[in-house]
């Protein structure tokens, strides 16, 4: 069978599948401690549960509008009017199967052959292949860990070109826990409106910051950028609600509503029953996610103390996410049993092959020198898994 070539620049989720291969691990009875899931560890909160219940006893289980349901629309506009100070309409706001279908939305109404979006590195992985799978090009703009992951204005303008469609703004950042704060934001705004490009800004942790981090919009930095950016977020990791799978997009009306007819003729609408729970989580989910953050922020203390501890390995102090994303360069280059552990992927097979620990290797994001670590994982997890990575690294030559 000949398949579209579009599927050939394309991988599985390395992410997805260093988590499934843990899984199947676990599975066979051995002890993996596995940090590669990008999922909360917690519960669905209870409320949020019920809403579902209620919503199948009430036999609220067809088909809904394509584009979500009016009320839960509307408890988005309601969620960004009070929080971002942002006034959408209900028509600007489209509901979808988790963030990661909104922001493929985007790519499918947005993106012709040759387009480009440009994407600061190190980044969450379905950005560029979401951009391939629509011939489009990822241009990927490099930022600097001794930075703190911090967006170069000048660089990011260098690489405009003609053909430049987007720009991806992800804070918090997945991987790296980086947070820009308003002088970035800023200085992209006034990029993006002197270029005439959109703004896709991935909002999905918003929530999660530590040290008294302010999470930032770039949509609200003014009129003008509020017009020319989509906010992309979900229900996924601020509510423990990655099953359930329920996203949204925010922004101008002429893109939502092209987003909304792809979305029309390739899944219609998100599940019924989620879209009433997320409704629920939307509306009193919120001192759950504060207890949720107490504790990972617990966590991020112990990891990144624990990883900073292990010689080899060094870690900054990540004020967003969930995720450690340690630099393991110190450890490349030393010799394991299957020979010399060169590059992060090298690292990752020889810590699930011989210690039974996953994370995944930085390459897929777009790093030849890190690994990233979950937290959002119990803290027992994490103190043996420090442990047994400490004796892991040390048995390297
Ligand atoms: C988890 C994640 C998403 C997608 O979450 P959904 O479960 O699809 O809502 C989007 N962006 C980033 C950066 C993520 O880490």
């Amino acid at each position: 069978m000949k398949l579209a070539s579009r599927v050939g620049r394309i991988a599985p989720s390395p992410t997805l599948a260093m988590a499934a291969t843990a899984k199947a691990m676990a599975a066979q009875g051995i002890d993996v401690v596995d940090f590669s899931t990008g999922e909360p560890d917690f519960d669905t909160p209870d409320s949020v549960k019920a809403a579902a219940e209620a919503a199948i006893r009430a036999g609220f289980t067809k088909y809904t509008p394509s584009s979500g349901t009016e009320e839960l629309r509307g408890a988005v506009v309601d969620k960004l009017q009070h929080e971002l100070g942002l006034r959408y309409e209900k028509s600007q706001v489209l509901i979808s199967c988790g963030a990661k279908h909104s922001l493929y939305n985007v790519a499918e109404a947005l993106l012709e052959a040759g387009d480009e979006i440009i994407i600061p590195t190190p980044y969450w992985v379905s950005y560029s292949d979401q951009a391939l799978l629509n011939d489009a090009t990822a241009v990927l703009l490099p930022t600097k860990e001794e930075e703190g992951y911090a967006i170069d204005a000048e660089e990011l303008e260098r690489l405009i070109t003609p053909r430049t469609k987007a720009i991806l703004v992800n804070s918090p950042c997945n991987p790296t826990g980086a947070t820009y704060g308003r002088a970035t934001l800023e200085a992209i705004a006034a990029i993006a409106l002197r270029h005439d490009l959109l703004v896709i800004s991935d909002e999905i942790y918003e929530k999660i910051v530590y040290d008294g981090t302010v999470h930032v919009s770039i949509a609200t930095l003014g009129a003008d950028i509020a017009a020319r950016t989509v906010i992309i977020n979900g229900v996924s990791k601020a509510y423990a609600m990655t099953g359930w799978r329920i996203g949204y997009a925010a922004g101008p009306r002429e893109l939502i509503a092209a987003m909304g007819n792809v979305q029309s003729q390739s899944t219609s609408n998100p599940c019924s029953i989620s879209q009433k729970a997320a409704v629920a989580a939307l509306r009193d989910g919120g001192a759950f996610t504060e207890r949720m953050v107490v504790e990972f922020d617990r966590r991020r203390r112990v990891i990144v103390e624990g990883l900073n501890a292990i010689r080899g390995v060094s870690c900054r102090m990540p004020t967003g996410a969930f995720y450690a994303f340690p630099n393991v360069s110190g450890v490349l280059g030393r010799r394991g049993p299957d020979g010399v552990v060169k590059t992060p992927t090298d690292l990752a097979n020889y810590l699930l092959n011989t210690a039974h620990i996953a994370v995944v290797p930085g390459e897929p994001f777009g790093s030849q020198a890190h690994v990233r670590l979950s937290y959002a994982t119990g803290m027992e997890t994490i103190t043996r898994g420090l442990e047994r990575l400490d004796k892991a690294l040390a048995r390297l030559t």
